[in-house]
């Protein structure tokens, strides 16, 4: 690591994890801690609507920063070039194309932060960010705090809508659960254990678990 810095040589770093786990206060942290260091700074993030032009990255707990909404990874590619660090959030709405790109960008120079989910509402590896993974320098994966039990949740639990994978809305269809208390969607990738026992405080009416 030590190496890299001192060159100043190109590098990537995928930030990982659950929903709520922190993914997009580390990135905006390190795109912060960056700009005091006076590097020169970016930040993306995928347009996944296009009814509004949101021009700013911002966490679940209200933290933000300025960001560049892009349709594609290769609108990244021409808007990165005097940047020398480039950050990303939302890798899991990119194609895989975004790889080619964090990787060229890599290899002439630039520092990229790349932040995203690491695995579906099923549990099932998420592209391109695991792809990432292989790629990059360094990998953090950070977790969530369980909705159900408050043990450390290193999935994304659906708690409603239906079986399409890219389903945006947080806190209205999604929780963070851990390993023992999260509830795979049945066969069809319809969600099951619809019930929010922190918010209810009531038991939980899922019957559907699959074993
Ligand atoms: P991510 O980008 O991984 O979805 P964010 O960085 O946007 O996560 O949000 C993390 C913040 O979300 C936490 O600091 C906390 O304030 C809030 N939060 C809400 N629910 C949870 C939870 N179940 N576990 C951890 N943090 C949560
Ligand atoms: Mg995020
Ligand atoms: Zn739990």
């Amino acid at each position: 690591m030590m190496n890299i810095l001192r060159d100043k040589k190109g590098w990537i770093e995928v930030i990982c994890g659950c929903m709520f786990s922190g993914k997009t206060e580390e990135l905006i942290r390190r795109l912060r801690r960056a700009k005091i260091a006076k590097l020169s700074v970016v930040a993306f993030k995928p347009q996944i609507d296009d009814r509004f032009h949101e021009t700013e990255v911002v966490s679940h707990s209200d933290t933000r920063i300025e960001s560049i909404p892009v349709k594609s990874a290769r609108d990244i590619e021409e808007m990165s070039a005097n940047y020398q660090v480039v950050g990303i959030d939302e890798a899991q709405f990119f194609d895989s194309d975004i790889v080619r790109v964090v990787k060229n960008l890599a290899a002439h120079g630039t520092r990229v932060v790349i932040s995203g989910l690491d695995t579906d509402y099923r549990g099932i590896p998420f592209e391109p960010v695991p792809q990432l993974i292989c790629e990059a320098e360094f990998v953090t994966k950070v977790m969530a705090v369980c909705h159900r039990c408050g043990a450390p949740a290193h999935r994304t639990q659906r708690i409603g809508g239906g079986a399409e994978r890219v389903l945006v809305g947080a806190t209205d269809y999604y929780e963070a659960r851990c390993r023992s208390c999260f509830e795979p969607p049945d066969d069809e990738g319809i969600p099951t254990g619809q019930t929010r026992l922190f918010e209810s405080g009531e038991t939980d009416t899922s019957t559907s678990k699959a074993e």
